[in-house]
């Protein structure tokens, strides 16, 4: 495996970029160079879409079916890789190994299985009076990805564009290049089709935004921050080409007073610090009723408290670092602007020497409306605050420009009930398991569309009404 990459993938071949600047890509853990990528250009994009556009009759003439063989291949080579990506990812994230086994490695896998289990069996069409009702790919996509789950984004959005019959080209976050090399790789060695995928590796302002204002991409899916999503919203408004977004959060974790608290609590710390609290689904906000809050308060602080953290690859490590300097500085910010109680972690709390480690921080008496309950700060700190009725932890659950997940603790009705009047794309009853084949996205500023299973793959479609 090498981490040294100055290649793109375009029309089927391992092509250089037009520039020959490269980027670096650093080991968070060791603040080390990794490796390097190459610096991508617009007129790499241009050459990169007019191959996705050479391919795409062809790709999209193909039935459902035979595509579904296509990532059955893509899915058997991608597989073979599964070590090399879990050490990938554990180097230039820093997610620790167990976590990036199971997660950052096994889940692209368990998507890319389903969506190739899709396409074999296609959802019959429909008649609707005298009206056939058919679905065919939206054309040429432009997939831009964060760095937070590197492979399970690309696969989220390529897996279920090339089984709807769209080509695709990719830029994968800059800070976690490396990894969406291995899928390239995969591909490559499956037989995708020339041109079917291809690859631009580069920053967002020079290849990202080349891809959004791209007259011959039909829909651009984006993965990432708020602003950048409203930025590529623009660049893609001209034209009327379609845009998917899955975008920022601050979910809430309710726990009613008559939740089993402890479970609750352990469950919510988890989720809120799960890949260092880079997950734009965590629990950063954890609701609990007055009666129960002291309870919940030191338990969290010592659940908290016991993670240990530093190498992603110590077995022990629960909390590895955090991708890159700027975003440890960026959590700092908000931990020393905070005017709550600090009951675990915070800015002097004992750290590796090396690395973009942050401490577990948990604040109690947290203000709903202020930037520590507003804001996504995408680093390990948890908000708590107390609620006084049902009504009460809806309404605090609700303050917020986001709504992509959150969790609801109680007796089995109660929870569904208040989970039903979350104005976000999923909620987990009583730790819930996350579903992969469920539809994933976010209301309000979280995002536009679904992604996974099949509602991911009609983000690809269009309808077409045939009268007869
Ligand atoms: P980001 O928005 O800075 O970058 C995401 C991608 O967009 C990168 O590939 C980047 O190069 C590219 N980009 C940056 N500027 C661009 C521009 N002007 N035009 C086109 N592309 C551009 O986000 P990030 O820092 O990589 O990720 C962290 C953020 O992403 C957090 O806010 C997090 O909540 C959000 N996120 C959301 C989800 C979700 O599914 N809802 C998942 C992961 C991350």
């Amino acid at each position: 495996m090498t981490f040294e990459r100055d290649r793109l993938y375009v029309g089927g071949e391992w092509v250089p970029s037009s520039s020959p600047s490269s980027i670096e890509v650093e080991n968070p853990t060791t603040e080390e160079v990794l490796g390097h990528v190459p610096a991508g250009t617009a007129s790499d994009v241009d050459g990169a879409v007019a191959a996705a556009r050479a391919a795409f009759d062809g790709w999209a003439g193909t039935s459902m079916a035979a595509r579904g063989e296509v990532l059955d291949r893509l899915h058997a080579a991608l597989a073979a890789r599964a070590g090399d990506i879990a050490r990938t990812v554990g180097l230039e994230l820093g997610t620790p190994r167990k976590v990036a086994e199971r997660v950052q490695a096994g889940l692209p896998l368990t998507v890319l299985r389903g969506y190739a289990d899709l396409a074999a069996r296609p959802v019959p069409e429909e008649t609707v009076g005298n009206s056939l009702v058919v679905h065919e790919p939206v054309g040429v996509v432009g997939a831009i990805t964060p760095w937070n789950y590197p492979l399970h984004q690309v696969v989220a959005k390529v897996a279920a564009a090339l089984a709807a019959g769209c080509t695709v080209v990719l830029k994968p976050s800059e800070l976690t290049p490396l990894v969406a090399y291995l899928l390239f790789d995969a591909a490559d060695e499956a037989g995708v089709p020339a041109g079917v995928l291809n690859l631009v590796t580069g920053t967002g302002p020079v290849v990202g935004a080349a891809i959004a204002g791209h007259p011959g991409v039909d829909m651009v899916s984006f993965t990432g921050s708020t602003a950048t999503g409203r930025a590529i919203t623009h660049a893609a408004a001209d034209r009327i080409a379609r845009v998917a977004l899955e975008l920022g959060g601050k979910s809430a974790n309710v726990i009613l007073d008559d939740a089993d608290v402890t479970r609750a609590v352990k469950v919510g710390v988890g989720n809120a610090f799960l890949n260092s609290g880079q997950t734009c689904t965590a629990w950063t906000r954890m609701l609990v009723a007055r009666s129960r809050y002291d309870e919940a308060v030191s338990l969290a602080a010592k659940t908290a408290g016991s993670y240990s953290v530093g190498d992603p690859f110590d077995d022990g490590t629960r909390l590895g670092p955090l991708v890159s300097a700027a975003q440890k500085a960026r959590v700092l910010g908000f931990v020393e602007r905070a005017s709550a109680r600090l009951v675990a972690g915070g800015l002097d709390a004992p750290l590796p020497s090396a690395g973009h480690f942050v401490a577990p921080t948990v604040f109690a008496d947290v203000d709903p409306a202020s930037e520590l309950a507003q804001e996504e700060i995408f680093g390990p700190v948890l908000s708590i605050i107390p609620f006084d009725s049902d009504d009460d932890a809806v309404a605090i659950a609700n303050n917020s420009r986001y709504g992509l997940a959150g969790g609801v603790w109680g007796s089995p009705d109660r929870a569904l009930a208040v989970a039903r009047r979350l104005r976000t794309g999923a909620v987990d009853v009583n730790g819930g398991a996350f579903n992969p084949f469920a539809p994933f996205g976010g209301y309000k500023q979280s995002g536009i569309g679904r992604e996974l299973g099949q509602y991911g793959l009609a983000e690809f479609q269009q309808t077409k009404a045939i009268q007869r």
